[in-house]
């Protein structure tokens, strides 16, 4: 699938809308959330254009595992402490009722230090 004119995050991929880079590759591009919920909160995206978890295909089984194992270094990148004292929380919110905003699949990762303003 390649990128959607009307999606967010396919602009923010293609660089026609800013935003604070935590890491990319050619498949994957992480950066901080606008509205971040807690100390460290980034957003991980593949770069192609799939609108939610209900879409991914055993195709994208690599990507996800990718996405997943690559979540524990960005955050400690970022300023997250260590498994088990620090660590981070990962959600991806998948659909309406899953509380999901922007239908480009998106990984959110937040930690740091304790309250969240969510969480
Ligand atoms: P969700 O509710 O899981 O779809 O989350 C969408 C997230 O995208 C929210 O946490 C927003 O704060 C974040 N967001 C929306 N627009 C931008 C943007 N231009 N740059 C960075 N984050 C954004
Ligand atoms: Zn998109």
């Amino acid at each position: 699938m390649s990128a959607d004119p009307h999606c967010i995050f396919c602009k923010i991929v293609e660089g026609k809308i800013p935003s604070r880079k935590v890491y990319e590759d050619d498949e994957i591009l992480a950066f901080h959330d606008i509205n971040p919920w807690a100390p460290v909160h980034f957003l991980m995206v593949p770069k192609e254009h799939l609108p939610s978890l209900a879409q991914v295909e055993p195709r994208h089984a690599g990507l996800l595992g990718r996405m997943l194992a690559l979540a524990p270094k960005l955050a400690l990148q970022e300023g997250c402490r260590p498994y088990p004292e620090g660590g981070h929380r990962v959600v991806i919110n998948t659909g309406a009722e899953g509380g999901q905003e922007v239908h480009h699949l998106h990984v959110h990762v937040m930690g740091g230090p304790r309250p969240w303003l969510k969480g």
